[in-house]
């Protein structure tokens, strides 16, 4: 895989894919801009090498259509503050108009193309679409890791049109993933929370039988706990996943799921709640996070281990009243000895939200491309780049 560093950038258009999918709110006002700074060094690098910057994005699923509220207009404005600098941004991601837009740029400036998405041939692939974008620059570069598990046309189908590159994150991303897959300092805890089983079941199943220890919280935990038999009440729940997850070695000595539980009917965090050991769950009650007995447990495997890489929150962490196991979680690998790589989306907006992730080795910007590659899938994106 070559890399940006490799290579001269000076007065060169550089088009770098990059991944600016924030979170807005209803105002749209960006949420969480731990995506945004995350690309600083990149572009900073660019720019102090004399390139002439074109940056390029998705923002939600528009679907193939121009939707106002998702345009790349407040991305543009928190990356102007950022730099320091004035941002172009254009008004479309392809055409003629744009062509002439990028060809007026000088060494050191820096474009912002609109939403990719709001052409249908972004997730399509479309190779005539990657030929509309590769007019437009002289170099690619891929620092979207976070987009390289999905076979897009910034992402796959341009490298058939320009000399391609690893950009930083990218390049970052894969040394410090591959390091810990291959041969990372043992013990090795993983600790797998959140929502939905299913899109963590190959990661489970890779790490029963590589880590030292796994860890499992969330609500990922309750079709655990329902596979083994155990009554959930109204908890989450993935009923069709249940099966599959018989199929684990449930009852391998690694593998650690929540003993106590926090508990209410309400998830609102209103209501009355309380702490219910596993066994003692109500039929009328949800389990909402992991409880005492659990951060302890889980606080010592952690303390012991060498190498810990988490996903997924331990619970419904939205509501302050049921975040105290994740906060847990988090605050055992901050004060453990240990290499941490983190990751996920939720995971890593809580981790922003409490001003942590500096705190930690490394905090992934990729959520289902990270879970993809610890699983050993191959990334289209990072394979289009070999
Ligand atoms: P990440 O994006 O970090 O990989 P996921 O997307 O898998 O995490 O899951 C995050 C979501 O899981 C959060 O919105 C959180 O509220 C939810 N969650 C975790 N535990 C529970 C639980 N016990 N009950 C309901 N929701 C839960
Ligand atoms: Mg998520």
């Amino acid at each position: 895989m070559k890399s940006i560093r490799d290579i001269n950038v000076s007065n060169k258009r550089v088009l770098v894919r990059v991944d600016f999918n924030v979170t807005l709110d209803k105002q749209g006002n960006i949420v969480d801009d731990f995506r945004i700074k995350a690309i600083l060094p990149t572009i900073e690098y660019l720019i102090e090498n004399h390139a002439k910057v074109i940056l390029m994005s998705h923002l939600g699923k528009p679907d193939g259509q121009v939707v106002e509220g998702l345009r790349l207009d407040p991305v543009r404005e928190k990356l102007a503050q950022y730099l320091n600098l004035p941002i172009i941004k254009t008004q479309d991601c392809i055409g003629e108009a744009i062509v002439e837009q990028v060809l007026k740029l000088l060494p050191g400036e820096v474009l912002l193309l609109e939403n990719l998405r709001f052409h249908k041939e972004e997730e399509a692939n479309d190779n005539k679409f990657a030929g509309e974008l590769a007019r437009l620059g002289e170099v690619y570069v891929n620092d979207a890791f976070a987009v390289s598990h999905r076979k897009h046309a910034s992402v796959v189908a341009i490298v058939k049109h320009l000399p391609a590159y690893a950009g930083l994150i990218s390049e970052k991303e894969i040394r410090i993933l591959s390091e810990v897959l291959e041969d990372p300092p043992r013990p090795l805890a993983v600790i797998i929370g959140g929502a939905k089983i299913s899109t963590k079941i190959k990661l489970i199943k890779r790490f029963l039988g590589f880590a030292d220890n796994i860890l499992l919280g969330g609500a990922l935990a309750n079709t655990v706990l329902r596979a083994q038999g155990m009554a959930i009440g109204k908890s989450l729940i993935e009923e069709e996943m249940v099966g599959e997850v018989k199929s684990l070695r449930l009852t391998d000595t690694k593998l650690h799921i929540p003993v106590d539980t926090v508990v209410s009917a309400d998830k609102t965090g209103k209501g009355k709640m309380g702490v219910a050991p596993v066994g003692k769950i109500g039929g009328d009650e949800l389990i909402l996070d992991i409880g005492p007995e659990t951060e302890k447990l889980f606080g010592e495997v952690i303390k012991s281990a060498k190498t810990v890489i988490w996903n997924g929150p331990m619970g419904l962490f939205e509501v302050e009243q049921f975040e105290h196991g994740t906060d847990a979680v988090a605050r055992a690998i901050i004060s453990c000895s240990c290499r941490s790589v983190v990751g996920g989306g939720e995971t890593t907006a809580f981790l922003a939200k409490h001003g942590w992730v500096d705190k930690f080795f490394h905090v992934s910007t990729g959520g289902g491309a990270m879970l993809e590659f610890l699983a050993g899938e191959k990334l289209p994106g990072i394979e289009a780049l070999k």
